[in-house]
């Protein structure tokens, strides 16, 4: 099992192990149990992962003598609204939760978001666990302590800043993961590689090459790999008032793809396209070889990701989207450009034209 700290601002109290390995669940019963920090525990999931895992994780805590109960919600990003946050609330009080009880948010981004807000404002606050079950959620969303929910003006408009108490990442958990969800994960794996660890792209490579993308050693590697390289930022950085937006590669278009996609694209098909989008203005821009480009969108493609952008996809759309964002950023689009691989920065103004004439490139 890997284990690694993330102390945020050097405060002993924002400082929490994130844990990863495979069928790891009775060591999160033990380590919960030896740190005797919590009454009880109330597990938050989604109706589908409830049904595939709840029961098993349930038990397995409470073999180790916890209280645990069992809060659903209804699955996907739908569900991701306040009146959700509410409904959970609501349990908690119906269920008696009291300021020694923990929640433990266990599923994907979704679940995560919504039970680490919930967390941060129930009885003014109360401690979040993660215990992540996408591949998106295991190298990111549970990691840095961001919460939120959509509201009907945009997503993750609400939200809070809340550090969880632990992250316990079960790679057992992604093999009930369809293919899709799973490459919607790879495609922030990729991002990692490009913006800090070119070896880590070599380890996809080669992944790729052997059939082995979702084998337990590779996964348990790129996971700390990914871990790593974001609570590294994070610890720098928990606002995003700057290194943060580094990890925002790719998602400048990516944003206004998905948007532009009426979400028929997920995240990672669209953070994808503009990773492809980024890395081309990269070389355009700012002299990023054009084997690295070419590199980028080969990897891209051989995970079974798209390069381009969808025949039908209008670019007006797009674009009209990046200026959206440019009103709420104030003026200018933050671009995350790379010189080179693991060279990241942030570039404020990319002339339109040249922003309009590289997406028309990705037309097919
Ligand atoms: P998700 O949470 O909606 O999960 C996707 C689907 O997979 C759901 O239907 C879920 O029921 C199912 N599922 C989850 N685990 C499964 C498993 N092991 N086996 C089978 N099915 C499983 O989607 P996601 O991609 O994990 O998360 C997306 C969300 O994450 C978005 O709301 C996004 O805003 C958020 N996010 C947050 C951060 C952050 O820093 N907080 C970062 C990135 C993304
Ligand atoms: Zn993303």
């Amino acid at each position: 099992m890997n284990q690694m700290n993330v102390n945020i601002g050097g405060k002993a109290d924002h400082s929490y192990e994130i844990y990863i390995g495979e069928e790891i669940l009775d060591r999160v019963g033990m380590i919960l149990a030896r740190d005797g920090r919590a009454q009880r525990y109330v597990i938050v999931t989604d109706t589908r992962i409830d049904a595939l895992h709840g029961e098993r994780v349930q038990a397995a805590l409470e073999k180790m003598d916890l209280r645990v109960d069992r809060i659903t919600v209804p699955p996907g990003e739908e569900a991701k609204g306040i009146e959700t946050v509410l409904a959970v609330t609501e349990r908690l009080t119906a269920l008696g939760a009291d300021r020694q009880t923990v929640l433990i948010a266990l599923g994907g981004g979704v679940v995560g978001d919504l039970t680490g807000f919930a967390a941060s404002i129930y009885l003014r606050g109360i401690p979040v666990i993660q215990l992540p079950t996408t591949l998106l959620a295991q190298v990111d969303s549970s990691i840095g302590g961001k919460t939120g929910v959509d509201t009907a003006a945009g997503k993750n408009l609400l939200g809070t800043f809340n550090q969880p108490k632990g992250v316990f990442i079960d790679i057992a958990f992604l093999k009930t993961l369809p293919d899709e969800m799973f490459k919607s994960g790879l495609a922030e794996v990729i991002k990692y590689g490009i913006i800090e660890s070119p070896g880590l792209l070599d380890d996809l490579e080669g992944a790729v090459a052997s059939g082995g993308l979702r084998e337990t050693a590779f996964l348990e590697r790129i996971i700390a790999a990914a871990c790593r390289i974001k609570k590294d930022i994070v610890e720098l950085d928990e606002r995003d008032r700057g290194l943060r937006r580094i990890l925002n590669f790719g998602h400048t278009v990516g944003h206004a793809v998905e948007a532009a996609s009426g979400y028929a694209l997920s995240h990672g098909e669209s953070v994808a396209i503009g990773m492809v989008a980024a890395a081309r203005l990269s070389g355009r821009l700012h002299g990023l070889p054009v084997e690295d480009v070419a590199r980028i969108e080969a990897l891209i493609r051989s995970v079974g990701l798209p390069d381009r952008i969808p025949a039908e996809m209008d670019l007006e759309e797009i674009l009209s989207r990046l200026s959206l964002d440019k009103k709420k950023e104030g003026g200018t689009i933050h671009f995350v450009m790379i010189r080179k691989l693991g060279t990241p920065f942030v570039n404020g103004g990319i002339p339109e034209e040249v922003l309009r004439d590289t997406l028309k490139g990705l037309k097919p």
